[in-house]
């Protein structure tokens, strides 16, 4: 079966992990007091909200039109480091999708790519500095193994779920290069960084969203 990313499934996948993101409040505000100053969760949460509120218009927009307008009302409306990483992301990513109406699975690895070099050159972060990177960066390069070795278009999203929670944990054991947990004692080690959960939980509810449609 062909899967295919549309305006119509972003927007559901958008209003599923709001939920997903309300329910995990206490969850992601102690992972941020414990590596950071605790406020991860209600960043995240004052975007997606936005971004609900805005679903009227979002969904007038073909999809890569909506994607630069998710960048600029996440950005404008998220304080913290989130904000204007998810901002460039998004910006970066609506460059890679153009004036395509729907784009494949392979072609939404090169718009996750896009996102990733966005907060990468954003952040001036790499892999393995105990970032929201991580997850992002774990999900693109499992599902890219996935493509190259024939998998079909489920399997390729079960990567990505797959890929992008390995990513998460890995932040577990890492020392902080950059973000507030830069300048604990510990570097954070030994906690999962909270940036790197909220990135899980949308990539794999993306998954889940398209598989389920
Ligand atoms: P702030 O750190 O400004 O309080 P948030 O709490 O909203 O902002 O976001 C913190 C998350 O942002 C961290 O957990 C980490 O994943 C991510 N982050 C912080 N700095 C960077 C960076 N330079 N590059 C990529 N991600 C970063
Ligand atoms: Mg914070």
């Amino acid at each position: 079966m062909t899967i295919t990313i549309n305006n119509r499934n972003y927007i559901a996948y958008l209003e599923r992990f709001s939920k997903r993101l309300a329910e995990e409040k206490d969850y992601i505000t102690e992972l941020d007091s414990i590596t950071g100053d605790g406020d991860h969760w209600v960043n995240m949460n004052m975007g997606f909200q936005k971004l609900i509120a805005s679903k009227d218009e979002l969904e007038t927009l073909a999809l890569g039109k909506m994607f630069k307008k998710i960048g600029m009302l996440v950005m404008s409306t998220v304080g913290g480091s989130s904000g204007v990483l998810y901002g460039s992301a998004y910006i970066k990513g609506a460059q890679t999708i153009g004036d395509k109406e729907e784009i494949s699975v392979v072609e939404l690895l090169e718009v996750l790519q896009a996102k990733l070099t966005g907060i990468m050159e954003r952040g001036n972060a790499k892999p393995g500095d105990k970032t929201m990177i991580d997850a992002l960066h774990g999900g693109v390069e499992s599902m890219k193994q996935a493509i190259e070795s024939g998998k079909n278009d489920k399997e390729i999203l079960q990567a990505l779920k797959e890929g992008a929670e390995k990513g998460m944990e890995e932040t577990k054991s890492m020392e902080a290069a950059k973000g507030r947990a830069y300048y604990q004692a510990n570097k954070g080690v030994g906690h999962l960084d909270p940036g790197a959960v909220t990135m899980y939980y949308q990539l794999a509810t993306l998954a889940d969203t398209l598989l389920e449609a």
